[in-house]
Protein backbone atom coordinates (compact mmCIF):
# COMPACT_ATOMS: atom_id res chain seq x y z
CA UNK A 1 0.00 0.00 0.00
CA UNK A 2 0.96 3.29 -0.78
CA UNK A 3 -0.35 6.26 1.54
CA UNK A 4 -2.61 9.02 0.13
CA UNK A 5 -0.78 12.40 1.47
CA UNK A 6 -3.44 14.95 3.15
CA UNK A 7 -1.30 17.76 1.61
CA UNK A 8 -2.13 20.79 4.36
CA UNK A 9 -1.20 23.47 1.90
CA UNK A 10 -3.79 23.17 -0.20
CA UNK A 11 -6.62 22.16 2.48
CA UNK A 12 -5.14 25.32 3.96
CA UNK A 13 -5.53 27.20 0.46
CA UNK A 14 -9.15 26.13 -0.04
CA UNK A 15 -9.88 26.59 3.91
CA UNK A 16 -8.59 30.72 3.71
CA UNK A 17 -10.64 30.97 0.54
CA UNK A 18 -13.88 29.96 2.49
CA UNK A 19 -12.74 32.45 4.94
CA UNK A 20 -11.94 35.49 3.26
CA UNK A 21 -15.47 34.95 1.56
CA UNK A 22 -16.84 34.59 5.04
CA UNK A 23 -14.57 38.03 5.99
CA UNK A 24 -16.01 39.71 2.90
CA UNK A 25 -19.64 39.53 4.28
CA UNK A 26 -18.49 40.33 7.86
CA UNK A 27 -16.89 43.55 6.60
CA UNK A 28 -20.22 43.73 4.66
CA UNK A 29 -21.90 44.01 8.06
CA UNK A 30 -19.34 46.60 9.68
CA UNK A 31 -17.13 44.01 11.44
CA UNK A 32 -13.31 43.81 10.90
CA UNK A 33 -11.74 41.11 12.85
CA UNK A 34 -9.06 41.92 13.76
CA UNK A 35 -5.87 39.84 15.59
CA UNK A 36 -3.22 41.51 17.95
CA UNK A 37 0.08 39.78 18.00
CA UNK A 38 2.63 40.54 20.41
CA UNK A 39 6.41 39.31 19.93
CA UNK A 40 8.74 40.12 22.58
CA UNK A 41 12.49 39.52 22.05
CA UNK A 42 13.90 38.63 18.40
CA UNK A 43 14.12 35.06 18.42
CA UNK A 44 14.42 34.13 14.54
CA UNK A 45 12.02 31.26 14.64
CA UNK A 46 9.18 33.03 16.42
CA UNK A 47 9.89 36.21 13.93
CA UNK A 48 9.26 34.03 11.21
CA UNK A 49 5.92 32.49 12.53
CA UNK A 50 4.81 35.98 13.53
CA UNK A 51 5.52 36.75 10.15
CA UNK A 52 3.74 33.54 8.60
CA UNK A 53 0.46 34.46 10.70
CA UNK A 54 0.16 37.81 9.94
CA UNK A 55 0.45 37.24 5.64
CA UNK A 56 -2.33 34.40 6.43
CA UNK A 57 -4.04 37.15 7.71
CA UNK A 58 -4.02 39.40 5.03
CA UNK A 59 -4.83 36.60 2.62
CA UNK A 60 -8.03 36.41 4.16
CA UNK A 61 -9.02 40.23 4.45
CA UNK A 62 -8.45 39.66 8.26
CA UNK A 63 -6.37 42.89 9.80
CA UNK A 64 -3.79 42.58 12.31
CA UNK A 65 -1.49 44.10 13.89
CA UNK A 66 2.31 43.20 15.48
CA UNK A 67 3.31 44.86 18.73
CA UNK A 68 6.87 44.30 19.29
CA UNK A 69 8.42 44.79 22.33
CA UNK A 70 12.06 44.36 23.73
CA UNK A 71 13.92 40.89 25.15
CA UNK A 72 14.18 43.08 28.22
CA UNK A 73 10.86 43.59 29.35
CA UNK A 74 9.50 43.43 31.91
CA UNK A 75 6.30 40.49 33.23
CA UNK A 76 4.29 43.37 34.44
CA UNK A 77 4.61 45.26 31.72
CA UNK A 78 3.45 42.88 29.25
CA UNK A 79 0.22 42.05 31.71
CA UNK A 80 -0.48 45.56 31.64
CA UNK A 81 -0.34 45.40 27.64
CA UNK A 82 -3.03 42.41 27.59
CA UNK A 83 -5.07 43.72 29.95
CA UNK A 84 -5.31 46.59 27.92
CA UNK A 85 -5.76 44.90 24.68
CA UNK A 86 -8.81 43.25 26.73
CA UNK A 87 -10.65 46.08 27.13
CA UNK A 88 -9.60 47.08 23.74
CA UNK A 89 -13.20 46.59 21.56
CA UNK A 90 -11.44 46.87 17.86
CA UNK A 91 -9.37 43.63 19.32
CA UNK A 92 -10.83 40.32 18.73
CA UNK A 93 -8.21 37.99 19.09
CA UNK A 94 -4.82 38.62 21.29
CA UNK A 95 -1.67 36.27 20.15
CA UNK A 96 1.32 36.46 22.17
CA UNK A 97 3.92 34.49 20.84
CA UNK A 98 5.77 32.37 22.87
CA UNK A 99 8.42 30.64 24.04
CA UNK A 100 8.93 34.07 26.57
CA UNK A 101 12.08 35.33 27.72
CA UNK A 102 12.83 33.96 30.98
CA UNK A 103 11.66 36.87 33.40
CA UNK A 104 8.43 36.38 32.30
CA UNK A 105 6.19 33.58 33.04
CA UNK A 106 3.58 31.83 30.08
CA UNK A 107 1.42 30.99 32.43
CA UNK A 108 0.72 34.24 33.62
CA UNK A 109 0.69 35.68 30.16
CA UNK A 110 -1.91 32.81 28.90
CA UNK A 111 -4.04 33.30 32.20
CA UNK A 112 -4.18 37.10 31.32
CA UNK A 113 -5.46 36.84 27.93
CA UNK A 114 -9.55 37.48 28.05
CA UNK A 115 -10.75 33.73 27.14
CA UNK A 116 -13.06 35.28 24.63
CA UNK A 117 -10.08 37.08 22.39
CA UNK A 118 -8.03 33.84 23.60
CA UNK A 119 -7.26 32.39 19.56
CA UNK A 120 -4.43 30.25 20.92
CA UNK A 121 -7.17 28.45 22.67
CA UNK A 122 -4.05 28.15 25.75
CA UNK A 123 -6.83 29.89 28.24
CA UNK A 124 -7.45 27.49 31.69
CA UNK A 125 -11.41 27.96 31.00
CA UNK A 126 -10.91 27.50 26.77
CA UNK A 127 -9.15 24.19 28.01
CA UNK A 128 -11.64 22.89 30.43
CA UNK A 129 -14.44 23.85 27.76
CA UNK A 130 -12.76 21.79 25.38
CA UNK A 131 -12.47 18.73 27.48
CA UNK A 132 -16.34 18.85 28.54
CA UNK A 133 -16.78 19.14 24.78
CA UNK A 134 -18.26 22.60 25.24
CA UNK A 135 -17.79 25.18 22.21
CA UNK A 136 -15.34 27.06 22.50
CA UNK A 137 -11.93 28.00 20.70
CA UNK A 138 -9.39 24.87 19.99
CA UNK A 139 -5.81 25.12 20.12
CA UNK A 140 -5.06 25.28 16.60
CA UNK A 141 -2.40 23.02 15.68
CA UNK A 142 -5.06 19.63 17.52
CA UNK A 143 -7.58 21.95 15.58
CA UNK A 144 -5.72 21.57 12.41
CA UNK A 145 -5.16 17.90 12.60
CA UNK A 146 -9.05 17.25 13.28
CA UNK A 147 -9.88 18.96 10.23
CA UNK A 148 -7.31 17.23 7.94
CA UNK A 149 -8.65 13.84 9.16
CA UNK A 150 -11.87 15.21 8.43
CA UNK A 151 -11.19 16.68 5.37
CA UNK A 152 -10.48 12.97 3.71
CA UNK A 153 -13.86 11.46 5.69
CA UNK A 154 -11.66 9.48 7.73
CA UNK A 155 -13.28 7.60 10.73
CA UNK A 156 -12.53 8.55 13.86
CA UNK A 157 -15.34 6.64 15.73
CA UNK A 158 -14.12 3.37 17.91
CA UNK A 159 -10.29 3.39 16.35
CA UNK A 160 -7.36 2.97 18.24
CA UNK A 161 -5.38 6.53 18.31
CA UNK A 162 -1.96 6.62 19.08
CA UNK A 163 -0.83 9.89 20.54
CA UNK A 164 2.91 10.52 20.75
CA UNK A 165 3.83 13.28 22.97
CA UNK A 166 2.16 14.81 26.43
CA UNK A 167 2.70 18.63 25.56
CA UNK A 168 -0.25 20.88 26.40
CA UNK A 169 -0.01 22.78 23.08
CA UNK A 170 -0.07 19.56 21.40
CA UNK A 171 -0.27 16.03 22.32
CA UNK A 172 -2.81 16.64 25.15
CA UNK A 173 -5.29 18.79 23.36
CA UNK A 174 -4.74 15.99 20.53
CA UNK A 175 -5.58 12.93 22.50
CA UNK A 176 -8.64 14.81 24.09
CA UNK A 177 -10.29 15.96 20.32
CA UNK A 178 -9.86 12.21 19.47
CA UNK A 179 -11.78 11.25 22.47
CA UNK A 180 -14.66 13.50 21.66
CA UNK A 181 -15.35 12.64 18.08
CA UNK A 182 -15.27 9.28 20.31
CA UNK A 183 -11.54 7.59 19.30
CA UNK A 184 -9.86 5.30 21.90
CA UNK A 185 -6.74 7.20 22.81
CA UNK A 186 -3.21 5.97 24.11
CA UNK A 187 -1.19 9.04 25.11
CA UNK A 188 2.89 8.30 24.89
CA UNK A 189 6.02 9.81 26.16
CA UNK A 190 9.32 9.40 27.05
CA UNK A 191 8.89 7.52 29.60
CA UNK A 192 6.73 5.08 27.77
CA UNK A 193 8.42 1.48 27.96
CA UNK A 194 6.82 -0.23 24.72
CA UNK A 195 6.23 2.54 22.20
CA UNK A 196 6.88 0.47 19.19
CA UNK A 197 4.62 -2.26 20.33
CA UNK A 198 1.83 0.75 20.99
CA UNK A 199 2.09 2.17 17.92
CA UNK A 200 2.33 -0.61 15.83
CA UNK A 201 -1.04 -1.42 17.15
CA UNK A 202 -2.47 2.77 16.30
CA UNK A 203 -5.16 3.14 13.28
CA UNK A 204 -4.52 6.72 13.95
CA UNK A 205 -0.66 7.23 14.83
CA UNK A 206 0.14 10.96 16.28
CA UNK A 207 3.65 11.97 16.26
CA UNK A 208 4.38 15.30 18.68
CA UNK A 209 8.10 14.40 19.73
CA UNK A 210 9.99 16.76 18.03
CA UNK A 211 13.13 14.41 16.67
CA UNK A 212 13.59 13.95 13.46
CA UNK A 213 12.81 9.92 12.21
CA UNK A 214 11.83 9.38 15.42
CA UNK A 215 9.43 6.51 13.94
CA UNK A 216 9.88 4.20 10.99
CA UNK A 217 7.96 1.90 9.45
CA UNK A 218 8.27 -0.36 11.51
CA UNK A 219 5.99 1.87 14.08
CA UNK A 220 3.16 2.10 11.55
CA UNK A 221 0.25 -0.48 11.08
CA UNK A 222 -0.85 -1.84 7.77
CA UNK A 223 -3.30 1.11 6.42
CA UNK A 224 -2.84 3.29 9.69
CA UNK A 225 -3.52 7.04 8.91
CA UNK A 226 -0.35 8.56 10.34
CA UNK A 227 -0.04 12.75 11.14
CA UNK A 228 3.25 14.11 11.81
CA UNK A 229 3.56 17.42 13.69
CA UNK A 230 6.85 17.46 14.05
CA UNK A 231 9.61 20.32 12.65
CA UNK A 232 12.60 19.58 13.06
CA UNK A 233 15.42 21.20 11.29
CA UNK A 234 18.17 19.57 9.78
CA UNK A 235 21.99 19.97 9.56
CA UNK A 236 21.21 21.16 5.60
CA UNK A 237 18.90 23.30 6.96
CA UNK A 238 15.87 21.66 5.82
CA UNK A 239 12.91 20.85 7.58
CA UNK A 240 11.80 17.41 8.75
CA UNK A 241 8.87 15.50 10.68
CA UNK A 242 9.00 12.96 13.34
CA UNK A 243 8.09 10.22 10.95
CA UNK A 244 10.43 8.65 8.62
CA UNK A 245 8.32 9.48 5.51
CA UNK A 246 9.66 7.10 2.63
CA UNK A 247 9.09 3.71 5.02
CA UNK A 248 6.02 4.74 7.14
CA UNK A 249 4.00 5.81 3.80
CA UNK A 250 4.56 2.17 2.19
CA UNK A 251 2.31 1.16 5.51
CA UNK A 252 -0.08 3.81 6.22
CA UNK A 253 -3.11 4.56 4.27
CA UNK A 254 -3.21 8.44 5.00
CA UNK A 255 -0.10 10.18 5.84
CA UNK A 256 0.91 14.30 6.21
CA UNK A 257 4.13 15.34 4.81
CA UNK A 258 6.23 17.75 5.89
CA UNK A 259 6.76 20.46 5.07
CA UNK A 260 2.80 21.18 3.97
CA UNK A 261 0.99 19.13 6.01
CA UNK A 262 -0.02 20.09 9.74
CA UNK A 263 2.21 23.30 10.24
CA UNK A 264 0.10 25.69 7.39
CA UNK A 265 -3.08 23.90 9.14
CA UNK A 266 -1.95 25.46 12.62
CA UNK A 267 -1.71 28.98 10.95
CA UNK A 268 -5.25 28.53 9.16
CA UNK A 269 -7.09 27.32 12.27
CA UNK A 270 -5.77 30.57 14.29
CA UNK A 271 -7.60 32.73 11.57
CA UNK A 272 -10.47 30.35 12.15
CA UNK A 273 -10.52 30.78 15.83
CA UNK A 274 -10.47 34.98 15.15
CA UNK A 275 -13.13 35.07 13.07
CA UNK A 276 -15.03 33.07 15.82
CA UNK A 277 -13.92 35.82 18.23
CA UNK A 278 -14.87 38.41 16.06
CA UNK A 279 -18.33 37.17 15.82
CA UNK A 280 -18.61 36.15 19.56
CA UNK A 281 -17.70 39.66 20.98
CA UNK A 282 -19.46 41.99 18.13
CA UNK A 283 -23.23 39.14 18.20
CA UNK A 284 -22.94 39.73 14.05
CA UNK A 285 -23.16 36.15 12.78
P1 LIG B 1 7.47 19.21 23.52
O1 LIG B 1 8.96 19.15 23.52
O2 LIG B 1 6.75 20.11 24.45
O3 LIG B 1 6.92 17.72 23.78
C1 LIG B 1 7.52 16.61 23.20
C2 LIG B 1 6.84 15.38 23.71
O4 LIG B 1 7.48 14.25 23.12
C3 LIG B 1 6.96 15.21 25.24
O5 LIG B 1 5.71 14.82 25.77
C4 LIG B 1 8.00 14.10 25.40
O6 LIG B 1 7.80 13.27 26.52
C5 LIG B 1 7.80 13.30 24.12
N1 LIG B 1 9.01 12.57 23.76
C6 LIG B 1 10.27 13.06 23.65
N2 LIG B 1 11.12 12.08 23.30
C7 LIG B 1 10.38 10.96 23.21
C8 LIG B 1 10.69 9.60 22.91
N3 LIG B 1 11.93 9.23 22.64
N4 LIG B 1 9.70 8.72 22.90
C9 LIG B 1 8.42 9.09 23.17
N5 LIG B 1 8.07 10.36 23.46
C10 LIG B 1 9.04 11.27 23.49
O7 LIG B 1 7.07 19.49 22.01
P2 LIG B 1 5.73 20.06 21.32
O8 LIG B 1 4.58 19.21 21.66
O9 LIG B 1 5.65 21.51 21.54
O10 LIG B 1 6.11 19.83 19.80
C11 LIG B 1 6.38 18.55 19.27
C12 LIG B 1 6.87 18.72 17.86
O11 LIG B 1 5.85 19.32 17.09
C13 LIG B 1 8.09 19.62 17.70
O12 LIG B 1 8.87 19.16 16.63
C14 LIG B 1 7.49 20.97 17.34
O13 LIG B 1 8.39 21.76 16.58
C15 LIG B 1 6.33 20.51 16.51
N6 LIG B 1 5.22 21.45 16.46
C16 LIG B 1 4.64 21.64 15.27
C17 LIG B 1 3.57 22.47 15.13
C18 LIG B 1 2.95 22.61 13.78
O14 LIG B 1 2.26 23.57 13.55
N7 LIG B 1 3.15 21.66 12.88
C19 LIG B 1 3.03 23.24 16.27
C20 LIG B 1 3.66 22.91 17.52
C21 LIG B 1 4.72 22.05 17.59
P3 LIG B 1 7.88 13.81 28.04
O15 LIG B 1 6.60 14.54 28.27
O16 LIG B 1 7.98 12.55 28.86
O17 LIG B 1 9.10 14.69 28.12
Amino acid sequence: MTAQIINGKELSADLKQEMKAEVETLKQKGLTPHLTVILVGDNPASKSYVKGKEKAAAETGISSSLIELPDSTSENDLLQLIKELNEDTSVHGILVQLPLPEQISEQKVIETIHPDKDVDGFHPINIGKMMTGEDTFLPCTPYGIITMMKSKNIPLEGKHAVVIGRSNIVGKPVGQLLLNENATVTYCHSKTKNLKELAANADILIAAIGRAHALTGEYVKDGAVVIDVGINRQADGKLTGDVDFESAKEKASFITPVPRGVGPMTITMLLKNTIKAAKGLSAIE
